[in-house]
C-alpha cells in the first residue's frame, strides 16, 4: 500500500528493532541514503542494523559509518521492520529478503518499481532516494548531523551527476544547499569521489578502446570485458558517460561481464526510456540510466540488447 511521509514516520515510532538495507552494486545514493537512514533511527533510540549483499566499492568507503554496514549472515531474524531503500524490485536486495522476516518498508524513486513491498514510498520525480530522505527529515523536524548531512548530500548530488542531469530539480538545488549550510563541504566529497587508482585509469583507457558505434552512431557500445572487470570490478563506474557524451549518440550501452555468463547492462539517454528497454530484461531505472542483468555471453548478450535497442528506435530519433 502506498504510505506518505507521516505513516513512514508513524511506521518508525512503532518500530523498535529495524534492519536497513539497500541494493546490490551499490552507488551513491544506495548507500548515502541507507547510512543518513540509520543514522536518524540510531539518534531515536532504535535498535538499527544496516545489510548489504555486496561488498562496498572503494570509492564509497569514506562515507561515515560505512564499516557499520554488514553483509547478511545466512541466519534467519525477525525485526519489527525491513526498510529497502533505492531498490525498485526485491531481486535487488539479494539474500537479504530471505534473511529478514518483517513487515517491508520501500523507500524509493524509480519509476520502474514493482511494488513488492507492504508499505510502498514511490516519488519518481525525486532526483534520489536522498532527496525523499531529505523530505522526510524535513517533515519531522530531525537535525541532521554533519555525518548525516554528507551522506544525503552524497546521495543527491551522485544520482544527479552533480545537479547537471535532467532529474535536477529545484528542490535538488535547494536541498544541495541546506545540506552546505549543515557544513557539508562539496569539493571533499568531490575529491574523494573522483580521487581514483591509477588502475581505473589503465582501466578506462582499456574498455574506451571497446568502443563501438550501431545505428548510424545513434548508439554507442563500450564492454568490460571479463579480463578488465577482473580485479577492477569497482573501478568502472562512471565509464559509460564517455559514450554518452559523444555527439549525436541516443542511447549509450555499457555491457560488463560480471562472470562469463552473466552480464551486466547499463543504458543512458538522451530522448528514448531506457527503464522500459532495461525492464524488457528484467532489469529497471529511470527513464534516462537504467540497467539490467543478461544471462549468457557477452556476444550473446551484445546481440540481444542491441536488436531491442534498434527496435525501440525506430521512428524515435
Ligand atoms: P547503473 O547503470 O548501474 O548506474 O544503473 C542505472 C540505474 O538503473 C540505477 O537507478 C539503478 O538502480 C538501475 N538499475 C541498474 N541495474 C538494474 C537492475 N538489474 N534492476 C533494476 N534496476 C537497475
Ligand atoms: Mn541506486
Ligand atoms: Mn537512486
Amino acid at each position: 500500500m502506498d504510505i506518505n511521509l507521516a505513516q513512514i514516520n508513524d511506521l518508525f515510532k512503532q518500530a523498535n528493532e529495524l534492519v536497513l538495507t539497500t541494493h546490490i552494486h551499490p552507488d551513491g545514493d544506495a548507500l548515502g541514503s541507507l547510512l543518513a537512514l540509520n543514522g536518524y533511527l540510531s539518534l531515536q533510540g532504535k535498535k538499527v542494523t544496516m545489510l548489504l549483499d555486496d561488498d562496498i566499492p572503494s570509492t564509497y568507503r569514506f562515507l561515515p559509518g560505512c564499516d557499520r554496514i554488514r553483509r547478511p549472515s545466512g541466519r534467519q531474524t525477525k525485526p519489527d521492520l525491513l526498510v529497502v531503500l533505492d531498490a525498485s524490485d526485491v531481486e535487488r536486495i539479494g539474500g537479504v529478503y530471505q534473511e529478514v522476516k518483517a513487515p517491508v518498508l520501500n523507500i524509493d524513486h524509480h519509476v520502474s518499481n514493482t511494488r513488492f513491498a507492504d508499505y510502498l514510498y514511490l516519488d519518481d520525480t525525486a532526483a534520489a532516494t536522498g532527496e525523499i530522505l531529505c523530505d522526510l527529515f524535513v517533515h519531522v523536524e530531525a537535525a541532521l548531523s554533519l555525518d548525516m548531512a554528507s551522506c544525503l548530500y552524497t546521495a543527491i548530488a551522485t544520482d544527479c551527476g552533480f545537479f547537471r542531469y535532467a532529474n535536477t530539480s529545484a528542490k535538488t538545488m535547494r536541498y544541495g544547499a541546506s545540506l552546505l549550510e549543515a557544513g557539508v563541504k562539496p569539493n571533499l566529497i568531490s575529491e574523494q569521489l573522483e580521487t581514483k587508482p591509477l588502475s581505473s585509469i589503465k582501466t578506462l583507457t582499456e574498455v574506451l578502446k571497446t568502443l563501438e558505434l550501431h545505428q548510424e552512431n545513434k548508439i554507442a557500445l563500450i564492454t568490460v570485458t571479463p579480463e578488465i572487470a577482473k580485479d577492477n570490478d569497482d573501478l568502472t563506474e562512471g565509464l559509460i558517460n564517455y559514450p554518452r557524451n559523444i555527439e549525436g549518440v541516443e542511447l549509450a550501452i555499457m555491457l560488463k561481464a560480471a562472470s562469463p555468463d552473466t552480464i551486466r547492462v547499463s543504458l543512458r539517454s538522451r530522448s528514448i526510456d531506457v527503464s522500459r528497454l532495461a525492464l524488457s530484461f528484467g532489469g529497471g531505472g529511470h527513464a534516462r540510466a537504467a540497467g539490467c542483468t543478461i544471462h549468457g555471453s557477452l556476444a550473446a548478450a551484445k546481440e540481444k540488447i542491441l536488436s531491442a535497442a534498434a527496435r525501440m528506435m525506430v521512428g524515435k530519433c
